[in-house]
């Protein structure tokens, strides 16, 4: 039946309209990779996306070990990420992008780990249609391709945050903290965690989630970001995506 509506309708691209599939290849290929991972706490290049030791100390301990970023928060991913909620074909593109992504990670990292994966649970202004938590899908896809362990209840958040678009890296800190919570705490004991999100700005959310994480007792965080901001090329080839 699917098949037979794909004939007589075929999808179209939502970015250039071409038949055939709802994120077309040509599109996907436009989307620009990270040019390099980022530490978490200071957003300066660290090699694989590992936190820096000064940085860790500075946090003490309550540092994710790693953030690994795949897709440049730009152009088509941007968008992709952005209109997802609105339709069921933005919806069907975004989970092209994570599957995309997931690929990408298997080449670039290997085999991901942990014993668990947790979505960052929505903001409301996120939540605002439809209760789509783009964060979800990604931990969905991601726990497909890598045989991973998914807990969409474990964390949860329990104040709402004001809009974070204003802010800076230090305000954006404070304004996070206390938003989130462990239900079950003796689950996350001595366990290995992923944590997951459509986009890392400052990594704000992050930081504080794995705090939480550490304080229930998690062995080791890890984050994985479909995409991050990334301001400045720190190498020379400079692109300015203010
Ligand atoms: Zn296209
Ligand atoms: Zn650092």
């Amino acid at each position: 039946m699917e098949n037979l509506l794909k004939y007589l309708f075929p999808p179209k691209c939502i970015f250039c309209r071409n038949e055939g599939e709802v994120f077309c290849d040509t599109c996907l290929a436009e989307c620009s990779l990270l040019t390099a991972q980022y530490c978490l706490v200071c957003d300066l290049p660290s090699e694989g996306g590992f936190t820096h030791t000064q940085c860790a100390e500075r946090l003490k301990g309550t540092a994710p070990s790693r953030l690994l970023g795949v897709y440049s928060y730009d152009g088509k991913v941007r968008e992709c990420i952005k209109f997802s909620k609105y339709g069921a074909k933005q919806f069907l593109s975004l989970r092209k992008l994570c599957r995309e992504a997931a690929d990408v990670c298997a080449e670039m990292w290997g085999g991901i780990t942990p014993d668990l994966c947790l979505p960052i649970p929505s903001s409301p202004q996120k939540l605002s249609y439809r209760g789509f938590n783009q964060a979800n899908m990604i931990a969905e896809e991601f726990c497909r391709k890598f045989k991973l362990s998914l807990n969409k209840e474990l964390l949860i958040r329990v104040r709402n945050t004001e809009a974070q678009h204003t802010q800076d890296r230090e305000g954006r800190r404070e304004n996070v903290k206390g938003s989130f919570a462990v239900t079950a705490p003796a689950n996350v004991k001595g366990k290995k965690i992923l944590l997951v999100d459509d986009i890392s700005t400052t990594g704000a959310t992050f930081l504080e989630s794995a705090k939480v994480l550490y304080e229930a007792g998690a062995a080791e965080v890890q984050c994985f970001a479909l995409s991050k901001r990334e301001k400045v090329c720190y190498n020379g080839a400079a692109h300015d995506r203010a």
